[in-house]
């Protein structure tokens, strides 16, 4: 398993929003071409210093952007920190079931079922770190016990 370095501030957000420090300028948000050209805004974080962690499928677009575009009005490229669905993001995360399995995926997780009780369950796992669904589990929908076992990736 290969654990996200999520940064502290982002790891209490959904994990469709961690971000990691940006590895093609290790965080820095510029590189440098030495003394002739210079250094230039990273191309991969746009200076920021930081990327997502997961790629863009586990974010969609804001619905008040999705809105305002339907109704003809240009919504600009960024929702105000007040936006009550992203609340400035202007990403809401993915709710889709197949998005977040391929996520885990990538992180070397599998799903198997076990008995506890007498009674059969499944399991999530990745690495040392497993979390139940179902009767008794975490998370009432399949979709919410994968969150909740990506997140527990991200802490580890
Ligand atoms: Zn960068
Ligand atoms: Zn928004």
């Amino acid at each position: 398993m290969v654990a996200p370095e999520v940064t502290p501030e982002t790891q209490q957000e959904h994990p469709a929003h961690w971000k990691k420090k940006c590895p093609d300028c290790s965080g820095a948000g510029h590189i440098s071409y030495g003394k002739t050209y210079g250094s230039f805004p990273c191309p991969s974080c746009g200076g920021s210093g930081e990327v997502f962690v997961f790629p863009r499928e586990v974010r969609e677009k804001c619905p008040r952007r999705v809105m305002m575009e339907d109704a003809g009005y240009d919504p600009g490229r960024r929702c105000p920190p007040g936006c009550i669905h992203c609340h400035g993001h202007s990403t809401v995360p993915s709710e889709d079931v197949d998005v977040w399995w391929v996520v885990l995926d990538g992180l070397g997780f599998e799903a198997r079922p076990h008995r506890r009780l007498g009674k059969w369950e499944m399991s999530l796992y990745v690495g040392e770190i497993s979390t139940y669904w179902g009767d008794g589990g975490e998370g009432e929908t399949l979709l919410e016990a994968l969150i909740e076992t990506v997140k527990k990736v991200g802490r580890a």
